[in-house]
């Protein structure tokens, strides 16, 4: 995987006076020290190490590797330098530790499963739990040592700790925590692990071999050579690119901004549907308002003309009959207008009791009603008038006023509805009816024919 390039086992290159130094670390500690996709080196120590190789003119070369291999490789003067660790009282023999590099913190994570385990009790171990960890790791250093009865399983590095975690291999490990957030917020496993307890901080600082101390000399000093500014914008390239801006949150939102959009236009539909509606019925409302009266809730004058135009062309009989009550100014004059509208509105009940559904009946002046209806000859005319005649005639008023109500009834049959033009002859057999004596009808055939006249008597 990674090329190796082989120096006498030796000498630190500062030692052999060479341009070349070379540093070990871990292949997959992202993002401190890792292998990229074309199988370069990549991460914030690499970064740190290359500064230092510009700030100081020399050459720098990598050897990444499992994390144990990257300590023995300096153990073993395959490497002049380690990249960046921490420092614990083994290690401290084996290595003489140089400058800090920067703080890191480091948790345990539970998968979800075991977050109702309460974090000490289950650090006392007593479960069938394994923590995952990376094998040659401080972090083993410091379980074995704080809490020695939780049971371990080594891994050879991060990605292969991270990968044993979400495939649930294991459900709970130890681990930076820059690096788990960087493994955590790079997958789609993002909830599924959280720290639960912080358990250490510490700096890394590079370190050498043992009794090579003298070398730490030149390097602390070059080292130092590496800017605040240059360090400061590695550190923050690094936290900041990698952690605020997970991938595959991309298309969670791409999909939750269409879902909004979405969610956006079926409302706008509902409420312009509900508005549409709202206003249709409003319109049927006011257009039955407009075509009825008021007082007695039948149709009004301009209806029953519409309705008459139409008629006028159906081609067979057409009747319209006009209906007076009798003296009604007596009526409001003897018992006022209250009254009198209660006399309008039982005429106008009754006559409508008497009518078929396909006939209009309409008021159409103070206490004057008028009917239309057509396909019905002289015969059927002739009772219906008759018949309204005589049911006002027996309408129960007592209630109203102490005077017996009448009307008259005048109504004109069309053989041919296209010959009706107005209400004019049905009016004017009204008036017939009034001087006759009033309380009766008179009903009349038109036609080109003949005409038949008929005058019904109390
Ligand atoms: P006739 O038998 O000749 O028809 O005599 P009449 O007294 O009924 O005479 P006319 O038809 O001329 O009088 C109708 C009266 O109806 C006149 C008016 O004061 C009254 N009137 C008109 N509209 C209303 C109404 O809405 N309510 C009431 N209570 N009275 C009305
Ligand atoms: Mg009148
Ligand atoms: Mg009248």
């Amino acid at each position: 995987m990674v090329v190796l390039i082989l120096f006498p086992a030796s000498t630190l290159a500062v030692e052999r006076g060479t341009d070349t130094i070379v540093i070990s670390n871990s292949k997959a500690w992202k993002p401190y020290s890792y292998l990229d996709e074309n199988n370069q080196p990549a991460g914030i120590l690499i970064d740190f190490w290359r500064a230092y190789g510009e700030a100081n003119d020399v050459e720098i070369q990598f050897k990444l590797v499992d994390w144990q291999s990257s300590l023995d490789l300096v153990r073993d003067d395959q490497a002049d330098v380690h990249a960046g660790l921490l420092w614990s009282k083994t290690r401290a023999n084996y290595f003489d530790y140089g400058s800090e590099i920067f703080e890191i913190d480091t948790q345990l994570y539970f998968h979800s499963s075991l977050q109702s385990f309460n974090v000490n009790s289950f650090l006392m171990g007593g479960h069938n739990y394994k923590v995952g960890v990376v094998s040659g790791s401080y972090e083993v250093e410091f379980l074995e040592t704080n809490y020695p009865n939780v049971e371990l399983t080594l891994f050879d590095n991060n990605s292969k700790l991270l990968q044993a975690a979400f495939s649930h291999q294991i459900r709970a490990f130890v681990a930076d925590l820059q690096v788990a957030n960087y493994y955590l917020y790079t997958s789609s496993n993002t909830s599924e692990f959280i720290g639960v307890k912080h358990l250490y901080s510490g700096a890394l600082y590079f370190a050498v071999a043992k009794n090579k101390a003298a070398t730490l000399d030149v390097l602390i000093p070059n080292f130092s050579k590496i800017s605040v500014d240059e360090r400061q914008r590695i550190l923050s390239r690094w936290m900041h690119i990698e952690t605020v801006y997970p991938e595959h949150l991309i298309p969670i939102i791409g999909i939750m901004i269409i879902l909004g959009v979405f969610v956006y236009i079926l409302l706008l539909r509902y409420t312009v549907n509900t508005r549409t509606n709202e206003l249709a019925n409003a319109n049927r409302e006011l257009k039955v308002l407009s075509e009825t009266d008021a007082l007695t809730g039948l149709s009004n004058r301009r209806y029953f003309l519409e309705k008459l135009e139409k008629y006028r062309h159906t081609g067979g009989y057409l009747a319209i009959i006009v209906i007076d009550i009798d003296d009604f100014k007596k009526i409001n004059d003897t018992f006022g207008h209250v009254q009198g509208d209660k006399v309008i509105k039982s005429v106008a009940n009754s006559i409508r009791s008497l009518l078929k559904s396909d006939c209009v009946i309409a008021r159409i002046g103070g206490e004057e009603f008028a009917l239309v209806y057509v396909y019905q000859g002289f015969e059927y005319s002739y009772q219906l008038s008759q018949n309204i005649c005589r049911s006002i005639r027996e309408l129960d008023v007592k209630d109203i006023c102490s005077q017996p109500v009448t009307v008259s009834v005048g109504c004109a049959v069309y053989e041919d509805a296209s010959e009706c033009e107005t209400l004019y002859e049905a009016d004017r057999l009204m008036y017939v009816a009034k001087k006759q004596g009033k309380n009766r009808a008179v009903v009349e055939l038109i036609s080109s024919q003949a005409k038949r006249m008929s005058t019904i008597d109390k």
